[in-house]
């Protein structure tokens, strides 16, 4: 009988089956088979799903790029109203989607390249909607998520609760309706 492969976490010092951990894409730093060296649970224990800068820096770890607009579409989907979500509940799903075929070719360094690819397409449907350049800007400046240069890291706490709601509007293509966007 062959014996399971285990992994031991370097945060909670526990050893685990491989299931327990993020695989990432680059397997220059972390060889063998691109298991990160946190347990799924330790890795995400400051992940705030609305705050990119809580969970950007695993996906750079993981080398997946970053689209918004699919991180948001889960959120639209999981959190809903009074579901009870975990810092693994859209990361996880996040990181299931970006294996599929449509996203796979793509790592953490195409982030920028796409983001510019999805803010075009924001750009071209409210052009033909007949939007002004002054609001198809602010729609899009909404829409962008700036990474930043330096090396990302694990921010050291959980921000505040009260940050938590604080949640920001990101419009996707999809998103920008067909009717009065801007009217009210
Ligand atoms: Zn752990």
């Amino acid at each position: 009988m062959a014996t399971e492969k285990v992994y031991y976490c370097e945060k909670c010092g526990r050893t685990m089956s491989g299931d327990n951990f993020y695989t990432s894409n680059n397997l220059e730093k972390y060889p063998d088979d691109g298991k990160l060296p946190q347990c799924k649970k330790c890795i995400t224990m400051h992940v705030d799903n609305w705050r990119p800068e809580t969970y950007l820096w695993i996906l750079q770890e993981v080398d997946v790029p970053y689209i918004p607009e699919q991180w948001n579409k889960l959120l639209q989907t999981y959190a809903k109203k009074g579901n009870k979500i975990s810092g693994m509940t859209i990361l996880g799903r996040y990181l299931s989607k970006m294996k599929l075929g449509q996203w796979n070719k793509y790592r953490w360094e195409d982030t920028e390249h796409l983001q510019d690819v999805a803010n075009k397409k924001i750009e071209e449907t409210m052009m033909r909607q007949g939007y002004s350049r002054s609001e198809i800007d602010e729609v899009i400046n909404k829409a962008s998520v700036p990474i930043p240069e330096e090396p990302l890291v694990e921010p050291d706490h959980k921000p505040q609760l009260e940050d938590a709601f604080n949640q920001f509007f990101i419009p996707t293509a999809q998103d920008v309706p067909t009717e009065d966007y801007f009217a009210r």
